[in-house]
């Protein structure tokens, strides 16, 4: 009988599990250590904002457990791996052994290394233990003050949800720019300015010198150069580091993370790694990266849970994608969106904060950035469609300029190039993807497809089908176009 033993309880986790008892025997035994319960880290931002109680943040209960047969030592922690005597040591001394081994360990935030970074009311904000005690310092705190010191993704997440409760928010980047590592300067800009008609306080090319005690239990920030932010609490949001340091102890092959292939293998043999602790390929070759983002660990868990269950998968390799809401204007970068090369468009109108910016290599799309109001539902068709132009690396051909003269006119390409069609017939692991069924509080899943959406997912050949009759439609007309564009040129 295999034994498959995996730590930490996050997305790669519990993706992983469910891919094992997918495609293994069912015979294998699954152990899950973990120190905190499973959950989705990404559903934290709807119990700040009040939208869902904390028990919908968890991802799977004992009765999920059970059903999928997995020995679940939650509230525990790794401390060691022996990769020759393939064990793990858990915190109460105990041992575990294992032929496959998964380290889903995730990543944490790094401190900001100022006086009073310590002080109570000074927090970071990623694990749902923070998001609790955030909650209860702000109890009963009709408006509460709060400075986030750094303004990255997760950062802003977290903002947006506090922005919902209507809080008074002050935002301290160091960089020059607010979302230094998901926008370029111009589009960053858009943002800022949108932040203050929304009221919230911006600082940006600001250093924190130093945090201390305020009046009434208050904090004071202090930044370089003077100025102050009171506030009742701050929210530290620097930045995260892997948590690499019991592969590293173990002799696996780490960098920034743990070195991984396309089939989530690290230097180790029978030992995997995958999500925000991993640093695996990207689609387009290049250097391995972390991408830190929820996607990637789906994929990840996915791709590992089925190499561990003894099928051959390998990818391609993860999208950098982030998509974001800033108190209403969304933001969009995927690929190589701060790639500088001069083959791309860029749209900007920063009095109604609409910007888009196209990037190219070759004859494929590599980068793009998009910034426009939630109500602008054409910029939202268009995010989607250029995502999955940049999935299925599409060799644009002619349309590529054609984009570039009309980059609001995304959806022509995308249907000519045939970019639906690739879509439907994409799979991660070669198989049709399975239902996953509701996995808290022992519910059966109840949502049911009607008829128009049935035929869009299931099956996936009418799907395919229609794409391609639409294509083939879209491409007609747009030869019809191009035919009598050359007329007319040709009469001129
Ligand atoms: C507030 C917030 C909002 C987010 N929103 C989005 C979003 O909108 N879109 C998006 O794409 N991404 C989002 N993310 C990022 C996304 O949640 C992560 O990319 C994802 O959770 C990574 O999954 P993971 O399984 O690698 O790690 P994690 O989810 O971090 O899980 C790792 C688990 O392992 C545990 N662990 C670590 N070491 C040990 C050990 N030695 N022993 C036992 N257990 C251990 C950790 O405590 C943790 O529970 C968000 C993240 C946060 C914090």
């Amino acid at each position: 009988m295999t034994k498959h033993v995996i730590i930490g309880g996050g997305p790669v986790a519990t993706n992983a599990i469910e891919t094992i008892r997918q495609y293994g025997d069912g015979e294998a035994s699954i152990t899950l250590i973990s120190d905190e319960p499973p959950h989705s880290r990404m559903a934290l931002p709807y119990w700040l904002a009040g939208k869902v109680p904390r028990e919908h943040t968890h991802t799977a209960d004992d009765a999920e457990f059970s059903r999928l047969g997995v020995d679940a030592r939650i509230g525990q922690r790794v401390t060691a791996i022996d990769t020759s005597g393939r064990t793990v040591t858990l915190c109460d001394d105990s041992t575990v052994e294992y032929d496959n081994l998964l380290i889903a360990t995730g990543a944490a935030p790094v401190g900001l290394p100022v006086p009073g970074s310590d002080l109570p009311g000074v927090q970071a904000l990623w694990t749902l233990e923070h998001t609790a005690k955030l909650l209860a310092a702000t109890e009963g705190v009709g408006a509460p003050r709060v400075t986030m010191i750094g303004a990255g993704f997760i950062g802003f997440i977290m903002l947006n949800a506090m922005h919902k409760r209507g809080w008074n928010l002050t935002v301290v980047e160091r960089e020059s720019h607010v979302l230094p590592r998901m926008l370029d300067a111009e589009s960053a800009g858009l943002v800022e300015s949108w932040l203050g008609q929304k009221g919230v306080t911006v600082h940006s090319g600001a250093s924190v010198e130093s945090i201390s005690e305020g009046e009434g239990g208050g904090k004071v920030v202090s930044l370089a150069g003077g100025g102050t932010v009171e506030s009742d609490v701050v929210i530290v949001a620097t930045g995260i580091r892997p948590n690499i340091d019991l592969a590293s102890a173990a002799g696996i092959e780490t960098d920034q993370g743990i070195v991984v292939n396309g089939r989530c293998q690290t230097s180790v043999e029978g030992v995997y790694a995958g999500g925000d602790v991993a640093q695996g390929p990207v689609l387009g070759g290049g250097d391995n990266q972390i991408h830190s983002i929820q996607p990637t660990a789906v994929d990840h868990g996915r791709i590992a849970g089925a190499n561990m269950a003894g099928h051959d998968a390998e990818y391609s390799g993860s999208l950098s994608l982030n998509i974001l809401d800033v108190c209403g204007l969304q933001n969009a970068s995927f690929g190589n969106w701060g790639d500088t090369s001069d083959d791309a468009v860029t749209i900007s109108n920063a009095a109604d904060h609409i910007y888009r910016k196209f990037i190219f290599t070759g004859e494929q799309m590599t980068g793009a950035v998009f910034v426009g109001e939630a109500n602008d539902l054409g910029m939202l068709t268009d995010v989607g469609m250029v995502k999955g132009i940049m999935q299925t690396q599409t060799e644009l051909g002619a349309w590529k300029d054609f984009l570039k003269e009309s980059p609001f006119d995304v959806r022509r390409a995308y249907i000519a190039t045939g970019v639906a069609a690739k879509l439907a017939q994409t799979t991660l692991l070669g198989q049709k993807a399975q239902p996953r069924g509701y996995r808290f509080g022992g519910q059966t899943d109840q949502s049911a497809v009607d008829g128009s959406h049935a035929q869009l997912v299931s099956p996936k050949a009418a799907a395919m089908e229609k794409a391609a009759e639409v294509a083939a439609a879209m491409a007609a007309e747009a030869a019809a176009a191009e035919a009598e564009a050359a007329g007319e040129s040709a009469e001129a």
